[in-house]
């Protein structure tokens, strides 16, 4: 005798491996797990992206209050920003006053100079309707 996972009652096995009571039990039972598969992994992307959107705001509110200030790398890891989480990069060529990566949080940007000066900017936010993107306007 064995018990049917899914309808939990006595059965007598007819094949050896015989899981099920019956064929309908076990596609029930299955597309009920996977079901649940599913929903646990979109539950699971949806708190990824939002915890994700979470450390960016906080990034760029901290940012925001600094903003067109040189502070200090320890200030901003004090306040909790989180360096390994940007919107996007922009490398300063050396037709700029600067050259080296300014590492932006949406409108609001920094760059590290000698590994502790910490110069924080902001840039203007542009709807592209043509290409159906967010521009940054360049300043320099
Ligand atoms: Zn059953």
């Amino acid at each position: 005798m064995r018990i049917c996972p899914h309808c939990e009652q006595e059965f007598e096995p007819k094949r050896l491996n015989s899981k099920y009571c019956s064929r309908k039990c076990q596609y029930t039972y299955n597309n009920r797990k996977a079901r649940q598969k599913r929903l646990q992994k979109k539950v699971e992307n949806t708190n990824t992206i939002e915890n994700l959107n979470r450390i960016l705001m906080r990034n760029r509110n901290i940012l925001q209050k600094y903003a067109g200030q040189t502070i200090t790398v320890e200030q901003l890891q004090q306040e909790s920003f989180n360096f390994n989480y940007i919107t996007y990069f922009q490398k300063l060529t050396g037709k700029r006053k600067r050259t080296g990566t300014a590492f932006f949080c949406y409108e609001y940007g920094y760059q590290i100079i000698n590994g502790t000066t910490v110069e924080v900017t902001s840039r203007q936010l542009k709807w592209d309707a043509l290409e159906g993107i967010l521009k940054i306007e360049d300043q320099n």
